[in-house]
Formats: C-alpha cells, structure tokens, sequence
C-alpha cells in the first residue's frame, strides 16, 4: 500500500476514535485518489486532503421536549457544517436511533463531492438527531422539531447553511422546522429546502433523488447502447427513495421485484406496478405500515429479516440505507448475472462489496453521483426561493436530467479505463474533489 495513504489513514484514526463510518468514508475516497493527489503537483505540501476531512465546524446540542404523557424526554441534536469552498453548508437532517457524530460525519463528508458534482454553488454539511419518529403522534414530532430548531436557528440561514431532509425527515418535519425557524427569525425566506410547493418548495423535491437514480441508470446503460426497458430491477428500501425510483422504472419499462423496510422484503416475481406502489406509498406514508402487508394484500412472498440481494435481476438498487450489502450479498448478485449497482442511499455498499464489483467488471454507481438528484433540486430549489419564482414540473424535470447527464459525463472523465470500463467510484471522487480543492486552495489557508 502507498506510505502517505498508509501515514494519512493511521493519523485519520487516531484523531477521531470511534468514529468507524466517517473512517470507512474517508478510506474509500482517499484509497481511489491519492494517486491522483500525487500526480499534480498543485496539490504538493498543500495537506489538501488532511483539511478536507476536518469539518469546519460541528455543533452539538441537547434537544428536550414533552411526549404526549407529559414526561420529559431529552435527545442530542448535531449539524456538522463540513466545508463552504464552493458555496454555503448544504446537506440533510436524519432523525434515526442510529444517528451518531460519526455517521453524520461520514454523511457530511460525503456531501461534499456530492454537491461538487451537481455543478451547483453548494457547500457540505449535515445534521440531524438520534430521535426516532417513528411511533410517535404528530403533537410529538411538532414538539421534538420545535425544540430542535430553537437552538439550531442561530447556526443556519439561507446564505450561510441549508439543511433539508433525509431519513426520518420528510414534508411533515420539514414544515415543523420552517414553521419555527419562521418564528423566532422572524423572516420567511429559503433556509430550508424540501418545503411545501405552496411555501417555497419545488416541484419535483420529493421525487428528485429516486428519478434522479433512474436518469443516472440511463446513462449509464446508454454507454453500452441498451436502455432499462425490459430489465428486472431489485430495490431495498420502501421510502421516498425507493418509491420514487420504483416509480420511475415502471414508467420506463422495467420490472421492479422487490421493495424491503427495516424488518424483510417483498418479492414480486409479476412486478410491482403503479397500483401496488400506490398501496405501498399509502402505507409508508399515512400509516407506517409494515411491507410484510404489501405479500399479504397482493399474495407474494415475504422474506422476514432478509435483504433482497439473492433474487436474479438485471439492476440493484440498494435504497435503504449504509452497509446494508456485504460481500457475500456482491457475489451473489455478480453470479446472477447482475449488470449493474447504483445506490440511491449512501454507502449502501461495504467497501469488500465494492471490491467484488469492480473485480468483475459490473457498473458500479456510488451515491455520490447516483443519488445527488436529491440534492440537485434542493439546489434548484434554493434558486427559485432567491428569484422569488417558481419553475414548471417539466423544467425542474428537464434540468434534473441534465444535471445527471452532466454528472455521468464527470465520471467519465476521470474514470474511462483503458479497456473502456467506467470506474465511477474513481471518476465521481476526482470529478467532485478536484472543484472543491481548487477552491479551497484559491482561498488561501483557511
Ligand atoms: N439528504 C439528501 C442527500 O443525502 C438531500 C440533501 C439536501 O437536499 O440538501 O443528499
């Protein structure tokens, strides 16, 4: 192994002691460019990448509201503000019992080169809070949102830092937050972007980040003059992502056979169409039901406690959330014939998984580039809020699908080898990097 990644990654691990996703996040990016670090000799004595994984800032706050039997209940609160070189922190909320400092910094981390790859002016961060909505009534998602954004208002703003949702924060926790922030700044302007189309939201936030992926499967396929028509798709995950990109693959053509939540998946061998999505989407959104209802309704089978990795299909869509496909789960799907992984949540793939699939030559899209549609149309989003204006669907739509053409073609650039396989781990890590060093190193040492 190289000695300056080897001296970069042991230093990387003793300053942030238990934090194993940021480390995990930080290896795969550092692994796949040091070697182009080393080559351009602007970069040399710059410790460009030592900065780069420093957040600029990380805030961390007690967050204590009353549950609906009047008991007390205290969680933390974070917003990791990770880097504003190419423009203001931009990134998500998670509400999820996993949250910790290291996945949000993993997160952030990876917002970076997301952003950077958009081609948008927007910086990086993420936030959120190991509060779990799930299970509690609305008067206690308001109240926990309430006392989330009263410490967190001081720290964001429209120029300065935009959080948005990602899970466990969808429309409903979105309005809670606006609706605080409102209050107590006393400016109705675009400090958060998911909002509601009536209050400065845009059209297609909600789908942004599922067609987004889809566009992206496009192109990718296009490179081998084949298109998703036809082919059968596996999907984890039943949230906004999984639905949307489900959604999208109907439309398109494909045969979508599985969707999973937290407890199993469904497996559709007739494909899942706009009716059956139709029910899922009721019962995620209004309900918070269990899939394990969707094999009931329809007569398929329900697998509890597994992922959908061993079903044969064409395209794999890893939707759920991190490290949620391991190696084992790779080989499989290379053995099935498997031409293609993107991700539509981030870093589904463990980094051995990874290794699998491009050992075997199968188009691997990491959820920088594969997912950054989400994040897009925040950007998209922020602008209309700044023109106070309001595009069509159809142009939101238009420029989704440019963005992802364009950031494909960034993959391309430096990830084409020589045989003609497309690295897009390697392309979309340089692409995205490469904008935000430069910036950074124009701006002097800061
Ligand atoms: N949470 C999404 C992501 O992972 C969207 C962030 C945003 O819209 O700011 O990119």
């Amino acid at each position: 192994m190289n000695e300056n990644l080897n001296n970069f990654l042991s230093n990387l691990k003793k300053k942030n002691p238990g934090e194993p996703e940021f480390l995990q996040a930080v290896e795969e990016v550092a692994t796949s460019i040091i070697s182009f670090i080393e080559s351009e000799p602007r970069y040399k004595n710059t410790k460009i990448l030592e900065r780069m994984v420093e957040p600029e800032r990380v805030i961390i706050f007690r967050v204590p509201w009353l549950d609906d039997k009047g008991e007390v209940q205290v969680n933390r609160g974070f917003r990791v503000q990770m880097n504003s070189a190419i423009g203001p922190y931009k990134g998500g909320l998670r509400f999820h019992p996993s949250v910790t400092l290291s996945v949000l910094k993993f997160l952030a981390f990876e917002q970076i080169f997301k952003n950077s790859l958009t081609g948008l002016p927007m910086g990086a961060g993420k936030g959120g809070s190991d509060f779990d909505p799930k299970g509690k009534s609305d008067n206690e998602v308001m109240k926990f949102c309430q006392s989330f954004m009263t410490e967190l208002y001081r720290h964001v703003g429209e120029d300065t830092d935009i959080p948005a949702g990602d899970i466990g924060v969808g429309n409903r926790e979105i309005g809670f937050l606006f609706g605080q922030y409102k209050r107590i700044a006393g400016s109705f302007n675009g400090v958060l972007t998911g909002k509601g189309n009536e209050w400065g939201g845009s059209h297609i936030r909600p789908e942004a980040t599922g067609y987004g992926l889809i566009y992206f499967v496009d192109e990718i396929l296009k490179t081998k003059n084949e298109s998703i028509k036809g082919k059968t798709v596996i999907i984890s995950g039943s949230g906004n992502v999984a639905q949307y990109a489900a959604e999208k693959c109907i439309q398109n053509g494909a045969k979508v056979l599985t969707l999973s939540d937290s407890h199993g998946f469904v497996y559709d061998p007739n494909g899942i169409d706009n009716e059956k999505l139709a029910f899922i989407k009721h019962l995620k959104n209004d309900e918070h039901g269990s899939i394990k209802e969707y094999a009931t309704k329809f007569g398929c089978e329900y697998f509890e406690g597994e992922r959908p990795w061993r079903i044969k299909c064409d395209i794999a869509l890893p939707n759920a959330t991190q490290n949620e496909l391991n190696e084992e789960d790779a080989q499989l799907l290379v053995k099935n014939g498997c031409i293609c992984v993107a991700e539509g949540a981030n870093m589904p793939c463990t980094p051995e998984a990874v290794a699998i699939f491009l050992k075997a030559k199968i188009f691997y899209a990491p959820g920088k580039a594969a997912n950054a549609g989400g994040v897009a149309v925040s950007g998209l989003e922020m602008s209309q809020n700044s023109q106070r204006y309001s595009w069509t669907r159809a142009e939101v739509d238009m420029k989704l699908k440019s963005i992802m053409h364009e950031i494909h073609e960034q993959c391309m650039k430096y990830g084409k080898e020589a045989d003609g396989y497309i690295n897009y781990e390697r392309g979309a890590n340089i692409s995205g990097f490469v904008k935000v060093a430069d910036a950074m190193l124009a701006q002097g040492i800061v």
